[in-house]
């Protein structure tokens, strides 16, 4: 181990006071956190303390101009009950191009996944073995220099804590195309999991539960017809034989899933298009009854179904129209995709691309 990470651990563990079999989503938090502290020029201070509270002066620069952003990801149980993380390396270099982005000081990413390691190791525990349950991972990073003045901070906290998080309930979606509001553009902040990009998204998307949709279908600034993503997955539809979802440009947040996905799709030789596509070309798929998916794509759901999609035939149209997709039960492609990243995931299925990465326990009471 490169780094000398110090391990404090807790006194009294919460861990018996979990039903593992109806976890609160998000509101369960497991026994310790990774913290460091850059000033300097350097990370130090590095430490496994227990979860609890930080306190901070409320001139903090993230507080008044938001530079702070974040991860996600999940660490599983094998078929020998022992912890991996999935891809956890490219959950690095995506913390560090959206740090880039915010003008955030680098972390080394041997040092993010060596910090990942012990801390999953200390509380692996608390990942859930039933299935499609998992330990949500929450790595962030954020300004902590306290000065009124907009600048880059000269000082930061790097925190990863973990969280116990059950089955994602997959009702399909009713997604609303924005007509209004934009989540990205390219040469903005789209690309980045900065935490203001979340903040812009409320509003936006209380709007569209008022309506009684689901999540919003983002689209570009221009004409709002050139299609993202849905709410904070990336978007995936098959027309015909072809899977498309929209490229990259700077506006569509790089998923890990994502990229998973188009993998797997490519393995068994679906053709898969990474281009842009519009709310028309898809109208008129599904008039011609090519349109034969369409689903959201991240870690917290994997695969989220869609079922009806409504938009603005212009961008100042009065009333949106709605296109109902096939049935849940026909699409044979999504569901075996999401069962088969949820094998691999859990070591039921061959992982032909060396991305499930063996975590090492640790035992706490020996320490
Ligand atoms: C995190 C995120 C995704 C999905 O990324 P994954 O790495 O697959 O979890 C997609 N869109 C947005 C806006 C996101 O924040």
């Amino acid at each position: 181990m490169k780094y000398n990470i110090s391990f404090h651990p807790t006194t009294k563990s919460n861990l018996d006071s979990v039903d593992f079999n109806n976890i609160p989503f998000g509101k369960i938090f497991s026994d310790h956190m990774f913290v460091a502290d850059y000033y300097d020029g350097e990370w130090r201070d590095l430490r496994i303390v227990p979860f609890g509270p930080i306190t901070m002066s409320p001139a903090n620069l993230t507080l008044h101009y938001g530079q702070a952003m974040f991860e996600g990801m999940k660490a599983f149980k094998n078929q020998e009950g022992a912890p991996v993380l999935f891809r956890p390396e490219m959950h690095a270099k995506r913390l560090n191009a959206s740090g880039a982005r915010l003008c955030m000081p680098e972390l080394p990413e041997d040092l993010f996944l060596q910090a990942l390691h012990e801390l999953i190791g200390v509380d692996h525990a608390w990942i859930p073995t039933n299935s499609n349950s998992s330990l949500y991972v929450r790595p962030f990073m954020f300004a902590t220099e306290e000065i009124i003045g907009v600048r880059p901070s000269s000082s930061y906290k790097f925190i990863i804590f973990t969280a116990p998080v059950g089955p994602y309930y997959d009702k399909p979606l009713k997604l609303i195309a924005a007509n209004k509001y934009v989540r990205a553009v390219p040469g903005g902040v789209g690309e980045a999991k900065a935490a203001g990009n979340y903040a812009a998204g409320l509003l936006p998307t209380q709007e569209a539960h008022d309506g009684g949709f689901d999540q919003i279908m983002w689209t570009d600034n221009r004409d709002y017809q050139q299609i993202q993503e849905c709410g904070t997955m990336n978007i995936f539809f098959i027309i015909g034989d072809t899977v498309v979802t929209p490229e990259t440009n700077g506006a569509i947040l790089k998923g890990i899933t994502r990229n998973t996905l188009i993998h797997l799709l490519r393995d068994k030789g679906i053709k898969v298009e990474e281009r842009a596509i519009t709310i028309k070309e898809l109208v008129a798929a599904h008039h011609a009854g090519t349109l034969k998916d369409a689903f959201g794509a991240g870690t917290a759901a994997v695969i989220a179904p869609v079922n009806e999609i409504s938009y603005y035939e212009n961008k100042d149209d009065a009333n949106y129209k709605t296109i109902k997709l096939p049935t849940i039960e026909s699409r044979d492609i999504s569901i075996s995709l999401k069962k088969e990243l949820q094998e691999i995931r859990t070591g039921l299925r061959p992982d032909p691309h060396g991305w499930v990465h063996d975590v090492k326990v640790r035992d706490v009471a020996t320490v």
